[in-house]
């Protein structure tokens, strides 16, 4: 088997210390990879690039598959976000974002095993803001039936291949009638025509983060749009030991970027403190989609050695400091590749 190409956006913030270990284990555990490094954020700013070079686009356009790290996007100033772009130039339109329990993590609830389906072009996020007039300004939530239609189907289908149950689509359609209205009718749809054998619920978003916290485990997939996808995630990563252990990836029908939920986490930047397991746990994710579509078993196998290893680590008391633990983003990584069989 050929190596595969994946363009690495290293990122900002803590971006270039978790990649870097990422990169390491990865390629301890044997797996084939040719990075294409590409720049993105404030560093590419920084260079004198755009805060999304055409370039880096161009390059996942190609290779069609990345894995990135964090990006800072300066709050209330005039560039858009550069995860925004990224997603919608590329059309990311899933994203997806397991959240589980993991071994020697200790939390409130054991067991968690959630999947987060987060539309991932329009809603709030279409970018479209304005001033009214002087002191008045509006953002537009956009939903189109296309996008509404396409991320249900979405959910749906990975829901039939992974063997899951059960879909809840939270929303506000008693209020914004018109858009979240269109995003559970195009869900509605979607399941009485194509999945009845999926069971299905809608639950208003406000009674649903109450239901998470008193016991997520009356949920399985939670089909969402983008700005509550983006809030519901944070909210779930809590559950299971926060954003240090929540990976993630965003796919469209061309390519896929794979990435962990959290930011570029400036107050622990460049200190050796992050922790590197959501961005490892992507690229796990990231090994899965290349199994599956580039029919590459190993990469499968390599994934799934990864995942025993940073398993046992984690069971063995392996932590960083966010999860309780005093290892530093090096070490940990160091922790795992010693476990990988
Ligand atoms: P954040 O996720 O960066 O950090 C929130 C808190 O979680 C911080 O206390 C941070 O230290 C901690 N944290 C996050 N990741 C961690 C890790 N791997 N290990 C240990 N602790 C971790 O959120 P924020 O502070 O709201 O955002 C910072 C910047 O990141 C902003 O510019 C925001 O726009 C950007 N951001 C980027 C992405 C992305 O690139 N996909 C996602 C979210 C936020």
């Amino acid at each position: 088997m050929e190596k595969h190409k994946i363009v690495l956006i290293a990122g900002d913030g803590i971006g270039p210390e978790i990649t870097e270990v990422v990169m390491e284990v990865l390629s301890a555990a044997g797996a084939q990879i040719e990075w294409i490094d590409q720049k993105a954020g404030v560093t590419a700013l920084a260079g004198g690039f755009d805060v999304m070079p055409e370039e880096t686009l161009e390059a996942v356009r190609q290779h069609r598959v990345a894995l990135k790290g964090p990006c800072t996007t300066p709050v209330g100033e005039g560039f858009s976000s550069v995860n925004v772009r990224l997603r919608k130039e590329l059309d990311l339109y899933a994203a997806v974002r397991p959240v589980r329990s993991l071994p020697g993590v200790e939390t409130i609830f054991p067991d968690v095993d959630l999947v987060i389906i987060r539309e991932n072009t329009e809603g709030l996020y279409s970018g479209v803001e304005n001033e009214v007039t002087p002191g008045v300004v509006m953002s537009m939530k956009v939903a189109t039936k296309k996008a509404c239609s396409r991320i249900a189907k979405w959910a749906f289908r990975y829901a039939t291949q992974r063997q899951r149950d059960k879909i809840s689509v939270f929303h506000k359609a008693n209020i914004m009638k018109m858009t979240d209205g269109l995003f559970i009718r195009c869900a509605q749809e979607v399941h009485r025509v194509d999945y009845p054998n999926i069971a299905y619920e809608e639950v208003i978003i406000d009674a649903g983060c109450m239901k998470l916290v008193q016991d997520p485990h009356q949920f399985d997939i939670l089909l969402l749009e983008n700005l509550y996808g983006d809030v519901v995630s944070d909210l779930c990563a809590g559950m299971v030991g926060g954003l240090g252990v929540v990976p993630g990836a965003n796919i469209g029908d061309q390519c896929a970027v794979f990435e962990a939920v959290h930011g570029s986490a400036p107050d622990i930047a460049g200190q050796n403190l992050a922790n590197p397991l959501a961005l490892l746990m992507s690229s796990v994710m990231m090994l899965n989609y290349l199994s599956d579509q580039r029919h590459d078993s190993d990469a499968r196998q390599i994934g799934a050695r990864i995942k025993d290893a940073y398993n046992m680590a984690l069971a063995d008391g392996c932590k960083t400091r966010d999860l309780g633990g005093d290892l530093g983003t090096r070490e940990f990584a160091e922790k795992v590749i010693e476990r990988l069989d």
